[in-house]
């Protein structure tokens, strides 16, 4: 005979781990209780040797579906004699960190629940048990019970209580129970608000998307323009109604089947479509796919999803097997989630409004992937995801993370555990500041966080930065591609030192330039720049980056004198912009890689102006001829590289006639063959064989590949972003992990 306490971390809590315990002990005839604590789930077992080790395997290999261990200790207690086993109240300690669950999407027990008509909560759309649902988004503290949720207003009807007061029930404890007796419910809104009086209102939903209306559809984490994708008319006045003039819309297809209709499905690509988080994933669309020009324009990609709430099912029960659902906001504000916001907000887009009456907490963007060499690769971590922590090697003390501007996200950490807030957005209007001061609350809170330092951005001009001026607390200051190299780094608990090769559109360097291809040698200590692309100006600054034809007639300007200048670039006013130039008017020096990819896809011809962050440089890599061969010549001096002479060959190469798609796939080439010859010189003199890409442009799937593959041949190890976005998205993680080891 034995007894043993077990103390249990992890997300452990909400998602079914006591009854499981309960149900275990009771298998194997053990006795003894299980309670929630503050930090995880404790319990204490008594009885035969081998049951006991029976228990602990199954512990492990037996847990429910969205149960994570993080930790299970074990320790040997004198015989209790315990009559039998029970489930005990949770108890409350002072030092509190307990896991949350991200939303998660339906199971399929539920879902044969959601369509079978004998069940009680046959086509009921808020249907959910321990296995699945909505999380994150709801919890408005800790401890995650009820009360604490949205779903607070709503009394359980008896059959419910039932249900969540019995161990051997999926729904047992599940916090956002409900039926149709007692829980939310939906209904549809004409566009001023005033509801319509219809016996099915997601029936009468479906018959709106399919005469071409455009609905917004209350979600998850917010709110969704939903509408017909293979109707140009349709997707188009969605678009203008938005202001959104190019980015590509998400689509939300029913099954797989409908997916590998419209897009190939690389390795990998099912897995993800179908996990749990259901992340939009980025996929190349077969040709000749009869969506709307609209939805994706200059894109030979598709972002796909399918559906992840009881909702998102019954809207795909009656004929739809495709929809566009895009986020609910104008142009690039931060996605509506409440009820009454959203109505104002989107009542110029939407034709109606399905909605309900539970609240959202915490707003959260669908999360982005692609799939790179079979698994996932992060263009935005969000939901789903959020807010499972990242563990962080060797942290050493409290840190709020504050990141950088665009595409926003915040980190705190506790112990080892770094906690990424959701995709907060560009921090360039009041609401979605307000979001992030809002979001850093409410972390803080969640996780009990208090932080002893604060990191930032170097920018004096992010609000970001502003932000963690104003703290009260030690701060510390990370040069921006330190970060992204760091963000790489803590992915893999990495200490260096490594060869760092950050590539983005720009970050506030410490000599005042803008940069963004830099070549790093970091180590948890700092970074010495090796060197980086050599600068040119940006005629006109920040004008610049919408407009790429300025940076084609720099570069021009500088690698053929004048010679080559289109009459286009000379009706849009260079003359004017070259004077300028030389006189260092407005004109701040950038070493930025996402530059050069403007520069090129102008020169091409494929962009002059863009309509969103990044847009040339992504037209390019799309228009790319993957069966090209040969690449450019580029000087390279003490690790300052000089494209120049790529300019002159692309230009000598456009005269002759060589095609677009060509030049574009050369141009990749060439750009990894500078990381690999950096990468050798960096190995010959100073030792390093550990490679780290991270920035923005390795989003790039085409240059990531490449890149990895030559430095793969010629024996380095490679290391690229999977925890978190190669992009900006990632800058928080990287501070966090400096700040929480460095010195200071
Ligand atoms: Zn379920
Ligand atoms: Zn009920
Ligand atoms: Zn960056």
């Amino acid at each position: 005979m034995r007894c043993v306490r077990l103390t249990i971390r992890g997300i452990v809590q909400g998602v079914g781990f006591r009854p499981f315990v309960y149900n275990l002990a009771q298998r194997l005839g053990l006795r003894g209780w299980v309670l929630n604590d503050e930090h995880g789930v404790r319990v204490e077992v008594e009885g035969e040797e081998g049951d006991i080790e029976r228990f602990l395997e199954a512990l492990r290999n037996e847990a429910p579906p969205l149960a994570r261990i993080e930790e299970l200790r074990a320790e040997d207690r004198p015989l209790q004699g315990y009559p039998g086993f029970e489930i005990r109240k949770s108890e409350r300690a002072k030092d509190r960190l307990a896991l949350i669950s991200p939303d998660i999407a339906t199971c399929d027990d539920c879902l044969r629940e959601l369509f079978d008509p004998r069940d009680r909560r046959y086509r009921y759309p808020f249907i959910n048990c321990t296995n699945c649902g909505p999380r994150f988004t709801i919890i408005r503290d800790v401890p995650y019970d009820r009360e604490n949720t949205t779903m607070a207003s709503f009394k359980m009807c008896p059959e419910c209580l039932r249900e969540y007061h019995d161990p051997a029930n999926r729904r047992f404890h599940a916090q956002p129970n409900a039926c149709p007796v007692c829980g939310p419910r939906v209904e549809l809104l004409r566009s001023d608000g005033t509801r319509m009086e219809v016996p099915d209102p997601i029936l009468e939903a479906i018959a709106l998307l399919k005469e071409g209306k455009i609905l917004a559809v209350k979600g998850l984490g917010g709110f969704h323009l939903a509408c017909d994708p293979f109707r140009e008319e349709v997707v188009s006045a969605l678009r203008s109604r938005k202001y959104r003039e190019d980015k590509p819309f998400a689509l939300m297809c029913k099954d797989l089947d409908t997916v590998s209709e419209l897009c190939f499905l690389p390795e990998g690509a099912k897995e993800l479509l179908l996990s749990r988080e259901r992340p939009i994933v980025i996929l190349e669309r077969r040709p000749r796919v009869r969506v709307a020009p609209s939805v994706a324009p200059g894109h030979r990609t598709l972002g796909v999803m399918l559906p992840y709430t009881p909702l998102h099912h019954l809207l795909f029960s009656d004929g739809l097997r495709c929809l566009v659902m895009t986020s609910g906001n104008i142009s690039d504000e931060p996605i509506a989630y409440r009820d009454q916001e959203a109505l104002e907000r989107l009542r110029g887009i939407a034709d109606y409004f399905l909605t309900h009456n539970r609240p959202i907490h915490m707003r959260c963007d669908d999360s982005v992937m692609k799939v790179f060499r079979g698994r996932p690769l992060f263009f935005r971590r969000s939901r789903g995801y959020v807010p499972f922590p990242i563990r962080l090697k060797g942290a050493r003390r409290s840190v709020l993370a504050c990141g950088a501007e665009l595409k926003n996200t915040f980190c705190l950490t506790k112990g080892e555990y770094a906690f990424i807030s959701h995709h907060i957005g560009d921090l360039e209007n009041f609401e979605t500041f307000r979001s992030f001061e809002e979001g850093i609350e409410h972390f803080k809170r969640l996780f009990e966080v208090e932080p002893e330092v604060v990191a930032h951005d170097l920018h004096p001009d992010y609000l970001s930065t502003r932000y963690a001026l104003e703290q009260d607390l030690p701060r510390i200051g990370i040069q921006h591609h330190f970060a992204h190299a760091l963000s790489c780094m803590a992915e893999y608990g990495l200490e260096g030192p490594v060869l760092a090769v950050v590539m983005d559109g720009t970050g506030f360097g410490e000599d005042g330039a803008v940069w963004g291809c830099e070549f790093l040698e970091v180590d948890l200590r700092g970074y010495r720049r090796l060197g980086h692309l050599r600068y040119i100006q940006m005629p006109g600054g920040e004008r610049a980056i919408r407009e790429p034809w300025r940076m084609a007639a720099v570069y021009l300007e500088r690698a053929t004198e004048g010679q080559g200048i289109p009459d286009r670039f000379r009706e849009k006013g260079w003359e004017v912009f070259r004077e300028a130039v030389k006189r260092g008017l407005n004109s701040p020096p950038c070493s930025s890689m996402g530059r050069l990819f403007d520069a090129v896809s102008s020169l091409l011809g494929i962009r002059d102006l863009v309509n969103y962050e990044g847009q040339a440089a992504i037209e390019l890599e799309q228009i790319a001829d993957r069966r090209a061969q040969g690449s450019y010549p580029f000087g390279i001096s003490d690790y300052i590289v000089d494209p120049d002479p790529v300019i002159r060959a692309i230009e000598g190469e456009l005269r002759k006639g060589v095609s677009r798609a060509v030049v574009a796939m050369r141009f990749h080439r060439t750009v990894a063959q500078m990381i690999l010859q950096i990468a050798e010189r960096a190995r010959d003199e100073r030792g390093l064989s550990e490679v780290v890409l991270s920035g923005g442009c390795f989003q790039n799937l085409l240059l990531l590949e490449l890149s990895t593959e030559l430095l793969e041949g010629r024996g380095f190890r490679v290391f690229v972003h999977r925890k978190v976005p190669p992009n900006d998205g990632g800058i928080s993680l990287g501070q966090a992990y400096y700040a929480s080891r460095v010195e200071v």
